[in-house]
């Protein structure tokens, strides 16, 4: 089958993001995730099924089928403005690269029309889903969430160790990663928990950069509109000078640490 052919599902596209790798960048949300973090602020995201979810302006259908080549039409509206900023195209979800056969046809054509490429994934998932679409991604955005597996297991529903291993041979292989780690009251938000997923970070071969990401309520009404219990109770963004602390917890292990993407 033709690259531009092949099809997969998304629940949306956004323009101009900049927290989701260089530049300029167009998002591309992949349906479906192998993980139920506690505080996913896109729990829609989570089943690959297609949602009804009530919004302030009534029901939306939460997913839809699509080829990459109507994905890449769309990218590719704003290549002046990746030119200018180093900007690009990303992946997300969801863990998109579940999707396998679409995100391998999605990279080949964005590559094919020289588009800068990354993804956010949780590398939760074997490593042979995750090794053919290496030689296309400019950058991973990779999330670690813990290195205590029993806690990861308890906030996320799944183990670590996968993630861990796959996270070294990304490494071993040359990837290019920026450690991500949101940064979660009651979870992780401590200048140890921060400390231990730095060292690790640090022990890759290759990974320079943390980014720290905040939590935040923003996804409350998702959960309402998709009629699920918001596990988060009311507890609320860690503090500007909790995370700068945090920060320079992490920038202490050698690693150009950033909060936000
Ligand atoms: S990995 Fe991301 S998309 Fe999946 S449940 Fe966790 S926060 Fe949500």
């Amino acid at each position: 089958m033709d690259n531009r052919s092949v099809v997969g599902r998304v629940f949306d596209i956004q323009k101009f993001c900049t927290h989701d790798g260089t530049g300029i960048r167009t998002v591309v949300f992949l349906k479906g995730c192998i993980l139920r973090c506690r505080w996913c602020c896109n729990p829609e995201s989570q089943s690959y099924e297609i949602q009804e979810m009530r919004t302030a302006n009534g029901k939306r259908i939460v997913g839809y089928d699509t080829t990459v080549g109507e994905v890449i039409r769309r990218v590719l509206q704003d290549m002046p403005y990746y030119r200018r900023s180093h900007g690009g195209l990303t992946l997300s979800g969801g863990e998109a690269l579940c999707q396998t056969e679409f995100v391998s046809a999605l990279l080949t054509v964005a590559k094919e029309n020289g588009i800068d490429t990354a993804v956010e994934t949780t590398a939760c998932l074997p490593y042979y889903m995750i090794e053919p679409h290496l030689p296309m991604l400019n950058t991973i955005l990779l999330d670690i969430k813990h290195m205590n597996s029993e806690k990861h297991e308890q906030f996320t529903t799944m183990r670590n160790e996968l993630i861990l291993s796959n996270a070294r041979k990304m490494a071993a292989a040359g990837a290019h990663i920026i450690v991500r780690v949101p940064t979660i009251p009651t979870f992780n938000d401590t200048e140890e928990e921060i400390r231990e997923i730095a060292r690790f970070a640090k022990s890759l071969p290759g990974v320079e950069e943390i980014h720290l990401l905040p939590y935040h309520r923003l996804g409350y009404d998702k959960y309402v509109g998709l009629d699920r219990e918001y596990l988060m109770g009311d507890l609320v963004t860690p503090p500007a000078d909790k995370m700068e602390r945090l920060r320079q917890v992490a920038e202490r292990e050698g690693l150009r640490a950033l909060i936000g993407g």
